[in-house]
């Protein structure tokens, strides 16, 4: 292979212009050009797509969000419309693809693959949601700004013996909260993957303001309730003053942690290598602070995310 091409697809994550950008550099350092495609799919399908230079990428790490852009385009799921994009990637010289995303995104990597156009799935996303992969480009970041959040909330909670309830992102998946709830100090953690008994969170909450409990903070995962009804309902059982406060979006921007650039460069770096190894459909996850890689198909289709137990039972255990 000669060409390559990068994209990043589906919701952005802190730490994608770090993959993005070893993916240039390894790129070039094995001499390669290496071609941007802006705006996902979408971009691919456009015919939005530009060489990177080695300085396009300068001063990048540093910066949330993704360079290149991000969409979301169902449209990709018809044949047809992969079509075209495959004849965009051929136009241009472009022999193989690394595609930084989600799960859909890698949807979109396997079924070009099996149109004979070898792609790499790196996975960006701060959910942790991906299989075959501890950690998610995104995720320590997004952690971090959870945790900061949790111990502004702690500090007015305490202040004013209040309750606080405290939204998380991660989709279905519970590590963002049960993390966050660990290092934030959390009384109560509710996930996705644990049945929710609301009246049994409440009676604890009741039982624990009852004993002389000044504040308490709930760290709760996103889906599984409305937090501003649980929150009423909280403080209409204690009598206590009770806020809920839906995180959102600010989980997915700023700065990158270190972690999260030096795992995105090492994952950036060897999806080139799997490349010029003569490998697609595949993607690439750490294991055991080793980059290892899947079949993408199994990744998808078979591999299963473990859920974090010991996390979730660690912040039940500490409270
Ligand atoms: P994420 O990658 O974060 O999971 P999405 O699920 O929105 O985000 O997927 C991102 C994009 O990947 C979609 O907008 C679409 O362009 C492409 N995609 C998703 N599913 C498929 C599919 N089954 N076949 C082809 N492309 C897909």
């Amino acid at each position: 292979i000669k060409r390559i091409g990068v994209l990043t697809s589906g919701g952005d994550a802190p730490g994608m212009n770090a993959a993005i950008r070893a993916v240039v550099r390894a790129g070039l350092h094995h001499n390669l050009e290496v071609f941007g495609i802006y705006n996902g799919y979408q971009g691919l399908h456009a015919d939005d797509i530009r060489p990177l230079e080695r300085h396009s990428v300068s001063d990048v790490i540093t910066r949330g969000g993704t360079f290149l852009g991000s969409a979301r385009f169902p449209e990709f799921k018809e044949e047809k419309v992969r079509e075209e994009a495959v004849e965009n990637l051929k136009k241009h010289g472009i022999d193989a693809l690394v595609v930084v995303g989600g799960d859909g995104s890698y949807m979109g990597a396997m079924r070009l693959t099996e149109m004979g156009f070898p792609c790499i799935g790196i996975p960006g996303t701060i959910d942790n949601d991906i299989a075959g992969t501890e950690f998610t480009i995104g995720f320590d970041t997004a952690l971090n700004v959870a945790v900061e959040a949790i111990d502004r909330l702690r500090d007015t909670c305490s202040s004013h013996n209040r309750i606080s309830v405290v939204e998380i992102m991660g989709r279905h998946c519970g590590d963002l909260t049960s993390s966050a709830a660990v290092a934030g100090g959390a009384e109560y953690v509710i996930v996705p993957e644990i049945a929710f008994d609301k009246d049994e969170l409440i009676r604890q909450i009741h039982e624990g303001v009852a004993k002389g409990k000044k504040h308490a903070i709930v760290a709760i995962c996103e889906n599984v309730c409305d937090v501003n009804e649980l929150a009423k309902e909280i403080q209409a059982a204690t009598g206590r003053d009770t806020r809920a406060t839906i995180l959102g979006h600010i989980q997915r921007g700023g700065t990158p942690t270190a972690q999260d650039r030096i795992m995105a460069s090492r994952m950036g770096a060897r999806a080139v290598e799997l490349l010029l190894e003569g490998y697609g459909g595949r993607c690439v996850g750490l294991q055991n602070n080793h980059i290892v890689h899947h079949d993408i198909i199994d990744s998808i289709k078979h591999l299963k995310r473990p859920f974090n137990e010991e996390m979730y039972q660690l912040s039940n255990t500490l409270f």
